[in-house]
């Protein structure tokens, strides 16, 4: 049997309301339950934010350090079941057990990253008009917050939410993707066993159908902070903005490498591969378009399907596996549907383009790595997020022309740009509209103590991770302190 996982609501491990549970499947074997869980319901979901509200006055006035402390326990908790934790990674969403290690790696040194940050000032003193007066402006907590997660990253996403949440003093209720609960029960645990007091991080793993609307609904809750699709984002957002209360929302990309004339070929090659099929294409910052200038267009579309093609597709356990499944048989879907699109409208299958099947391939997700050529900036492959396997090359002219293809989308999340050239790394760096930009290195990495966030349709604007964390998770009290 399956071992069977509870919520945390109120300090207490607990069934969902009414005792439903939902299998958590591995997408390599889709026979396999690799745990079991609650789901959830609008019942939970409402507890949940009472036990972060009642815990919020206590927390609030727990010392920042004490807070760090408990961070920085937690810390070295998650990096003591780092190959656990890894395992039950891959098993359920899918990537590799590289990725997974490396994934929470940077769960640790985000859980280390916002214990420092706890020992950080909170605020500023300024020169006041009048001579008596002590005049400070300080950041305080918002209050009990919601913090939704997607699948894909499902240790570092909650970790970079609930790590900075925790730290500036705020409860948190979070909903993990129902598709990856086990990931996010680990990190509740480990923070539970580092000593959080009952209530401060609330655990509720259901539908997002059922929970999600009730947390925005709650009167309890402060804020919210999202990672998803576009179109819960957008819903939310709405919601939000009815209740008056903050949001931050990370959503979709359709992320950009622009190959100038002028570029080392393989490098743009390992720099195309990694960022469009590492984790199997679903990262919000995948590389899914690659602009190459007209000069070196046949050299390095050849050099890249190639490369494609003799990627190892396989169980992402196994260690000579390079990409694993997709998700779930939903995004499977997806990304053939799109595969499909893009052939109706003319694209060219440079290499795969299809379902992998026989073999251990039967048994799962598998699609094989895609790369279309002759795409037009019209066609939906090149405009909309597929969050699969597939990469999309444009010509471009020149430079110029590559830079305006690379912006001709809603979305700007991140973006690279492969050459030789300083002055054209620095023009690319001033004209391209993404918030995350890189130079000869893949559009997808987030380190922990830099903002991380994305232009136009990618994102609410609102940055997380390093210092502008705080932004979010804080408002500030202005004190005008004069003597009696
Ligand atoms: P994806 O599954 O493509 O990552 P979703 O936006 O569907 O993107 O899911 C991201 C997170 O949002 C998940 O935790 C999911 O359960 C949650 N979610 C789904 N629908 C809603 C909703 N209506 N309100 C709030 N959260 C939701």
């Amino acid at each position: 049997m399956e071992r069977e996982y509870l919520n945390l609501i109120g300090g207490k491990w607990g069934p969902a309301t009414g005792g439903a549970t939902s299998p958590d499947r591995n997408p390599a074997r889709r026979d396999e339950v690799v745990a079991v869980f609650p789901s959830a319901g609008k019942e939970d979901a409402i507890r949940a934010a009472e036990a972060a509200a009642q815990a919020f006055p206590g927390w609030a006035r727990t010392p920042m350090p004490k807070r760090g402390e408990i961070l920085l326990k937690a810390a070295a908790l998650l990096e003591q079941r780092l190959d656990v934790v890894a395992e039950a990674l891959t098993r359920e969403e899918g990537k590799t057990l590289g990725e997974s290690k490396g994934e929470v790696a940077r769960g640790v040194s985000l859980l280390r990253y916002y214990a420092g940050e706890a020992l950080q000032p909170t605020g500023e003193v300024y020169g006041s008009a009048s001579p008596s007066t002590f005049l400070f402006a300080e950041r305080v907590p918002l209050g009990p917050v919601a913090l939704i997660t997607p699948w894909n990253f499902p240790v570092a996403i909650p970790t970079w939410k609930v790590a900075p949440a925790l730290a500036f003093g705020n409860t948190v209720v979070l909903k993990p993707a129902e598709l990856t609960p086990l990931t996010a029960w680990h990190l509740a645990d480990v923070l539970d066993k580092a000593g959080l007091p009952p209530g401060v991080l609330n655990l509720v793993v259901g539908r997002g159908s059922q929970v999600g609307p009730a947390l925005v609904e709650s009167s309890h809750i402060k804020a919210i902070s999202f990672t998803g699709s576009n179109a819960v984002g957008s819903k939310l957002a709405a919601q939000c903005a009815e209740r008056g209360i903050k949001f931050q929302l990370e959503m979709g990309g359709k992320n950009p490498v622009v190959v100038l004339g002028d570029a080392d070929l393989d490098k743009a090659v390992e720099v195309t591969i990694a960022g469009a099929m590492l984790s199997t294409g679903q990262k919000c910052t995948a590389t899914s378009r690659v602009i190459v200038q007209r000069d070196v267009l046949d050299g390095f579309r050849q050099r890249l399907a190639a490369r494609a093609s003799s990627l190892k597709v396989g169980d992402g356990m196994k260690a000579d596996t390079y990409m694993g499944p997709l998700v779930s048989a939903d995004a499977e879907k997806t990304v053939l549907d799109y595969i499909e699109v893009g052939k109706h409208e003319g694209a060219r299958v440079l290499t795969g383009g299809s379902k992998l099947q026989g073999g251990e391939y039967d048994q799962g997700y598998f699609v094989a790595p895609t790369v279309f050529d002759g795409v037009r900036p019209d066609m939906r492959i090149a405009q909309e997020e597929i969050f699969g396997p597939v990469v999309a090359v444009m010509e471009a002219r020149d430079f110029d022309q590559a830079v305006a293809l690379a912006n001709d989308t809603r979305f700007g999340l991140s973006a690279s740009v492969v050459t030789r050239d300083l002055g054209l790394a620095l023009r690319f760096i001033r004209e391209i509209d993404a918030g995350i930009v890189h130079v000869n290195s893949q559009t997808a990495g987030a380190e922990p103590q830099v903002p991380f966030g994305g232009f136009k349709g990618s994102s609410s604007g609102t940055r997380e991770q390093g210092k502008a964390a705080r932004e979010f998770f804080t408002q500030i009290k202005t004190v005008y302190l004069d003597p009696p």
